[in-house]
């Protein structure tokens, strides 16, 4: 290949990395084109160089996708949040489940899986070799009827431009430069009031937002946070310093804002790029704002742990509880429980859940949660799953007819997978937002007397390359 740095070339796009970039192979060699879709064909400036694979940047969409759409987001390309933003929200969920679909065949081994609506009449998944397998047929995406606004929970950072105002908006990209936007389409809302009422209240005393490379300056970041279901709303400043001062005019007029339940600040002097500390400082209303995942209530806190998409989440969960299938005589193990939404969410339907979870503070959020609905079949164990689940399995012979795995992207440990297929459950449910560790896993299980029956993915980050999926795995082996 003659390509080199800074030279510009044409290019088809021809797949989708994990991140949401294009991906174009051109002589056997592949690029990665950030802001460029499948089906494109595009203009490109080589930046850098690896021996197989190398970035590009986009310079123009010479004949563009059908799936192209403009992007709503003014700043969308230069933010770098939602990298599939210029992409048609069919196609995007279309992609995801292509996505999940292609590594659960090749890296699961899954022949006789098929995307949903697929043809079986046709034999082009070499289905004769596999004819004694039943087939799959994916279940169609779970996607969201307005893919936008869905986040409950944004983290803005305060700076200075050059005329030396403050600002607010976004890191761009994997850098520290914000880009100015307070209306970010997938928050609620309410962020931009919020943001303006305390750029106002900085701007009217000379407040300075924090910079970094001084470490000096007080605000540096504000979170928000709302209930879906409550519409209540909870702003919190995290400072670099242990007082705010007019604390009275922020919270009078943040008050202003329809929902405003907790109002807050957090002491964060460190230099660090960890956003929150530790202590929080209360101005306002109990502390936390309430909010439902189905009706299980939850309590949230500027520090605690919620899932950002709770319309999906709802979803997600109602559909790993589906393939649960209970029916009030079962005992559940929930592993990598984190605040224990899983377990709550089945506990109305099980004997007993069991959660297991390696962060201490979200099994405290977890217990919390379940005494403040008076949930009393469920116990959490703090650690992690691939030693707590052999340890009680070892010394006490525990027992599970379900159990339900929702791992970080990593996916399961293997020691965990083990001990899962000697306790031999009737079902498995895996809940991943990583379907190439999913596969790998989904492989080990089948391996050790485990088979696929059902498939569904849910799209929780609309405009993002993320997907979650729910595999039903049931017990075959004699
Ligand atoms: N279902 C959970 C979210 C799961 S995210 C909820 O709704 O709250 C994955 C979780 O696995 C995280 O909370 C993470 O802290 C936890 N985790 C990571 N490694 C782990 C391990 N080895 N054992 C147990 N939990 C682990």
């Amino acid at each position: 290949m003659d390509i080199k740095k800074n030279d510009v070339f044409e290019l088809t796009i021809e797949d989708m990395s994990e991140s949401g970039e294009g991906v174009g192979k051109l002589d056997g060699y592949i690029w990665f084109v950030k802001d460029a879709i499948i089906g494109d064909r595009i203009e490109a400036k080589a930046m850098k160089m690896k021996k197989n694979y190398g970035f590009a940047r986009l310079l123009q969409v010479l004949e563009p996708s059908a799936g192209r759409v403009k992007e709503r987001c003014p700043v969308a390309r230069q933010c770098g949040g939602c990298q599939l933003q210029m992409m048609d929200y069919d196609e995007q969920l279309k992609f995801k489940e292509r996505k999940v679909y292609n590594n659960l065949k090749r890296i699961g081994g899954l022949e006789n899986l098929y995307l949903p609506g697929e043809d079986l009449s046709g034999d082009k998944n070499g289905l004769s070799a596999a004819a004694e397998q039943k087939p799959v047929v994916m279940e169609p995406i779970i996607g969201m009827e307005e893919p936008w606004r869905y986040r409950n929970k944004a983290q803005f950072p305060f700076g200075m431009n050059r005329e030396n105002q403050v600002i607010t908006g976004f890191y761009a990209g994997r850098t520290h430069c914000i880009i100015e936007n307070e209306d970010c389409l997938l928050g609620v809302r309410e962020n931009r009031e919020i943001l303006e009422i305390v750029k106002a209240v900085m701007n009217q005393y000379g407040m300075k937002p924090y910079q970094e490379e001084t470490h000096s300056g007080l605000v540096r970041h504000v979170l928000i946070r709302k209930g879906f279901k409550t519409g209540e709303v909870m702003v919190c400043l995290v400072l670099n310093g242990k007082k705010l001062p007019h604390s009275d005019v922020f919270v009078e007029k943040l008050l202003e804002v329809p929902g405003m339940t907790s109002i807050s600040y957090n002491v964060n002097t460190e230099k660090t790029n960890v956003i929150l500390g530790r202590e929080i400082v209360n101005l306002y209303g109990p502390g936390y704002i309430t909010d439902f995942i189905g009706n299980v209530k939850y309590r949230i806190s500027p520090l605690s742990f919620y899932q950002v998409n709770p319309i999906q989440t709802e979803r997600l969960y109602g559909t790993a509880l589906e393939y649960a299938g209970l029916t009030g005589e079962e005992t559940v193990w929930d592993l990598y429980c984190g605040i224990g939404t899983i377990s709550l969410f089945l506990s109305q339907k099980a004997k007993k859940v069991y959660g297991v979870e390696i962060v201490p503070q979200a099994i405290e959020d977890a217990r919390e949660n379940a005494a403040l609905n008076a949930i009393e079949n469920v116990e959490f164990f703090v650690g992690k799953a691939e030693e707590v689940l052999p340890q009680q399995y070892e010394k006490d012979k525990v027992y599970a007819d379900v159990i339900v795995v929702d791992p970080p992207r990593k996916g399961c440990d293997s020691v965990c997978l083990d001990t899962i297929a000697r306790m031999g459950p009737k079902k498995v449910v895996y809940v991943s937002c990583d379907s190439a560790t999913l596969a790998r896993d989904v492989k080990y299980l089948r391996e050790r007397g485990y088979e696929v029956e059902r498939v569904r993915c849910c799209d929780m980050f609309p405009m993002t390359g993320h997907v979650e999926t729910v595999v039903l795995l049931e017990w075959k082996a004699q």
